[in-house]
């Protein structure tokens, strides 16, 4: 059978490698497999959430509220927006998905960073618009103002802070480079590890509202995946003014997050101090990366987010390193693909740390 000729360039997207599949290929017990490959929050989500969610299965036979009040009027309230400027989806993936067939087509160009999230490439690509990126590896706006001049994107995705380098730019630079751009250029702000920039350095810290009270032009993205602690119950969210929610509605399938990912959303917002614990525990635990790459002569990149970068020196590859990992049972994420011998690692519990310190010393003496 024949497909999509724009599928030919796509090259499908590789998750975080399952538990379940370390557990089948290398024979290593379920409870003895570590995962620091897909940044969720080692500790889960609030324990409200799991109390919220059991007591309205009794509902699950009746469709969600597709109005998404709940949740909508929390995030609203949290972020001093309008509930008209806010748009759910199925993670904020789903919201890229959304922003890139609103804005995009074949004839269209996406700039983005030389290293960034994988998905805005592959979404790109389901358009068929041609992907520009810049050179260097963190977010540099002069180039990224020259290659806008060149080219004259639809959209722009800005990455901050940046998956799967941890950079942040910061919130000032952002805004002078904003200045700059047309109104009928989407620029689309990731902010999915925000929370945690926030607590490190305010300098950072991109906040909605100011975005979207400023630039009609921008699209600010959030999720509950990895701050929240809800990666599995898949809900994002947009942040932005209201022609560009409308138009990012029109392709929103109906009933997109269910009941209890509404549900639970709305209840994690709601327990801050939970979210707030988890920080300080991520950024405690992430020194203890830097002495180790210290130790070990490795390069970090410095992280605003729940993961570290640490880069490696040929002849040394970090597929090597993330290969011998696996085998031991602690999976982390070989960056060879975006062009980077490095990998990233999830900033896991303490016991959790310990065992990828112990395992990559092993490999690494
Ligand atoms: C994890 C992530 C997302 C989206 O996650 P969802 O689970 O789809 O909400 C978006 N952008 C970046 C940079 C991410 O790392």
């Amino acid at each position: 059978m024949t497909f999509n000729k724009t599928l030919d360039a796509i090259k499908t997207y590789e998750a975080g490698k399952p538990i379940e599949l370390v557990v089948r290929e290398f024979g290593i017990a379920p409870e003895d497999v570590v995962k620091l490959a897909s940044n969720e929050n080692p500790f889960g989500c609030s324990p409200a959430v799991q109390e919220a969610v059991a007591a309205i299965l009794p509902k699950m036979a009746l469709y969600p509220d597709d109005s998404m009040y709940a949740l909508k009027g929390a995030l609203a309230e949290r972020f001093g927006v309008g509930s008209r400027e806010i748009i759910i989806g199925a993670g904020s993936d789903q919201v890229i998905e959304f922003a890139i067939h609103a804005k995009a087509g074949s004839r269209s160009k996406i700039l983005m960073n030389s290293v960034t999230f994988a998905m805005y490439e592959i979404y790109a690509r389901h358009v068929g618009a041609s992907v520009v990126r810049t050179a260097s590896r963190e977010h540099d706006f002069d180039e990224f103002y020259a290659l806008y001049l060149e080219h004259r994107p639809s959209i722009i995705f800005i990455c901050t802070p940046n998956n799967p380098t941890g950079d942040a730019v910061d919130a000032e630079a952002l805004t002078a480079f904003l200045e700059k751009i047309d109104a009928d250029t989407l620029v689309v702000v990731d902010g999915a590890y925000m929370e945690y920039t926030r607590y490190k350095d305010s300098a950072k810290a991109v906040e909605p509202s100011e975005l979207i009270g400023r630039f009609p032009n921008v699209l600010y993205l959030g999720t509950f995946s990895k701050a929240y602690g809800l990666g599995g119950m898949r809900v994002g969210y947009g942040i932005a003014a209201e022609p560009i929610i409308e138009a990012l509605y029109k392709l929103r399938p109906p009933f997109n997050i269910t009941t209890l990912s509404l549900e639970a959303a709305a209840v994690a917002l709601g327990d801050e101090a939970f979210v707030q614990r988890s920080i300080e525990h991520n950024f405690d635990q992430m020194k203890r990366y830097e002495a180790f790459a210290q130790e070990y002569g490795l390069e970090t990149i410095d992280s605003y987010t729940n993961f570290i970068t640490l880069c490696f020196e040929p002849p040394r590859s970090s597929t090597d390193v993330a290969e011998g990992l696996l085998r031991r049972g602690v999976i982390v994420r070989d960056l060879s693909g975006y062009g980077l011998n490095a990998i990233r690692v999830t900033i896991g519990k303490p016991e959790e740390n310990d065992r990828f310190f112990a395992l990559a010393a092993e490999l690494l003496d």
